[in-house]
């Protein structure tokens, strides 16, 4: 299989002065500037209802940057259909001239619409321009470029055959369609997850989420400008419930690729389950869901390293990552020194609009997203087992500002230390230094979720300690690292338990979900 050597996509730097700051600033200014109407992408039609929900900007949210059309049952059911008429000439379409459509893809973002798709993340979902560059423009052309490659692995796995016996494996596309699910929260992931199953020969159906809709709609232009045909992937959104009824109850529903929250994810599964017998084929789920990710230390950690690790992987795009550091365990002796690092990394951090790179963090996604965290950050302030120690502060008055808030409890089974915040919030619980290897049991016990998970020792005992005790309780465990910003082609994402089936993203694990495989066996 000849295909271009996958290699990752260099992150810009975006100094000041550099031309590339230059040109996202002024792509920003324009695309503020501009009211951008999204319509439905559906077969060959650009769909505009005039069932319209307003697009803001989460740092400014009165400033509206446009309109997106929803769908209603009926337009969801022409969706699925002209998945389903696209299917027969795209399964059947030469891998090669599918590879070729999403590696043109990728380098349409490298290039020419790289400014435009960080901008987009940087306006609706109000990333810094650096969370940005490694979401929107990096890590979304990593997952194009080394599917492709992924794909060829796959299909290079072949069975053992005979002189007189020939044996074969087909890689099929499913038969049906995919309904992919994505989040607001990685522009990458919106890309990838209905990408991925086309490229493997399927057809899509794709809701995105409503505060995701403004990006979402570049990489459909992308796509299309890439030369993906009419049918293969079809964006609608609309009332979420809805449209998932609508799509669930099809028969012909192959497979759903999600990534969102859990409860959500359960009862597609649970709906899923009541249509069982109604189906063509069993669907293939694949999800990917909360976190409640730990940074543990031990005595002989280095406490920079600690602080930065906790700064960096609770508060990058506002903790609102499924891989955010959000519950940490510090030994007493470590604490003092951690604890002045920290604060002196608050300090230095600013909080503001993305328009003005500088700013380290920006606001969260949305009015409930703010209310929820602030609820949080209230009761700490209140509880005789919490205390706000560094910042606390939020206003929504312009933006949802919510300060990057460190709580301590002496409670490790305190509510911020077990419930998913998903936003700049993180919870510290001082552990003895004499009981480390209690305080791995308590990790563990206490992760219904495991998606991630960092330890910070100098100690090589206690690594391989943590490693055994925690195997279970994180798909990606990080040995003094912050447990954010997994690279595609280098740290293969996802977890268990709670949080997901763990079918790996950013791996030929997670294509081969996208096929279904026929044996073939010939005898001559
Ligand atoms: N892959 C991302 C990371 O490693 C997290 C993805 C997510 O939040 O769903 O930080």
């Amino acid at each position: 299989f000849n295909v271009p050597k996958a290699v990752n996509e260099p992150v810009k730097s975006y100094a000041p002065g550099s031309p590339e700051r230059a040109k996202v600033a002024e792509t920003y200014k324009a695309m503020w500037n501009a009211q951008v109407e999204v319509p439905l992408y559906i077969g060959s039609e650009e769909i505009k209802t005039g069932n319209t929900k307003k697009m803001s900007a989460p740092h400014d949210h009165q400033h509206i940057v446009g309109i997106y059309h929803q769908a209603d049952k009926a337009l969801v059911e022409k969706a699925i259909t002209s998945a389903l008429e696209a299917r027969t000439k795209w399964a059947a379409m030469a891998w090669e001239n599918r590879a070729g459509i999403f590696l043109k893809a990728a380098e349409l973002l490298a290039g020419p619409y790289r400014a435009k798709i960080n901008a987009a993340t940087m306006i609706a979902q109000s990333k810094t321009i650096h969370q940005a560059e490694i979401d929107a423009a990096c890590e979304l052309i990593d997952f194009l470029r080394y599917n492709v490659e992924f794909m060829t692995k796959i299909y290079a796995d072949q069975p053992a055959s005979t002189s007189d016996m020939w044996n074969r494996v087909e890689y099929r596309p499913l038969e049906g369609f995919v309904y992919a699910i994505t989040p607001f929260n990685f522009t990458a992931i919106a890309g990838n997850l209905p990408s991925s199953a086309a490229l493997m020969g399927n057809v899509v159906v794709w809701k995105p989420a409503a505060t995701q809709v403004y990006s979402a709609n570049v990489i459909m232009q992308v796509f299309k400008e890439a030369g993906l045909p009419d049918g293969v992937i079809n964006m609608v959104m609309g009332d979420s419930g809805m449209v998932s009824d609508v799509v669930l109850s099809n028969p012909h529903l192959a497979g759903v690729h999600f990534t969102g929250s859990t409860g959500v994810f359960n009862d597609i599964w649970k709906t899923i389950g009541n249509n069982i017998a109604t189906y063509k084929t069993y669907p293939r789920i694949v999800g990917e869901t909360g976190g409640k990710d730990f940074i543990i230390a031990h005595p002989s950690a280095n406490a920079k390293q600690v602080a930065t690790g906790i700064t960096r992987g609770a508060f990058e795009f506002q903790g609102q990552k499924c891989s955010a550091a959000s519950r940490v365990y510090i030994p007493q002796s470590l604490w003092p020194a951690v604890k002045s690092h920290l604060e002196a990394d608050l300090a230095s951090m600013t909080m503001g609009s993305p328009e003005d790179m500088s700013n380290f963090v920006t606001a969260v996604i949305s009015e409930a997203s703010f209310d929820k965290l602030a609820r949080y950050i209230d009761q700490a302030k209140n509880d005789s087992d919490a205390e706000v120690i560094m910042g606390g502060n939020y206003d929504k008055s312009k933006g949802y500002f919510i300060e990057p808030t460190v709580i301590l409890t002496t409670n490790p089974k305190y509510n911020t230390m077990c419930t998913e915040l998903f936003g700049p919030v993180v919870t510290i619980y001082i552990y003895e230094d004499a009981k480390w290897s209690e305080t791995l049991k308590l990790v563990d016990e206490t992760s219904e979720y495991a998606l991630t998970g960092a330890v910070f020792s100098q100690c090589r005992y206690a690594v391989e300690e943590a490693t055994v005790a925690l195997q279970n309780a994180a798909g990606n465990f990080y040995i003094n690292d912050k447990p954010t910003g997994a690279v595609v082609g280098m740290q293969p994402f996802g977890g268990a338990r709670g949080s997901g089936t763990n079918d790996k993203a950013g791996s030929a694990q997670n294509l081969l979900r996208w096929a279904s495989v026929r044996t073939i066996k010939e005898t001559f």
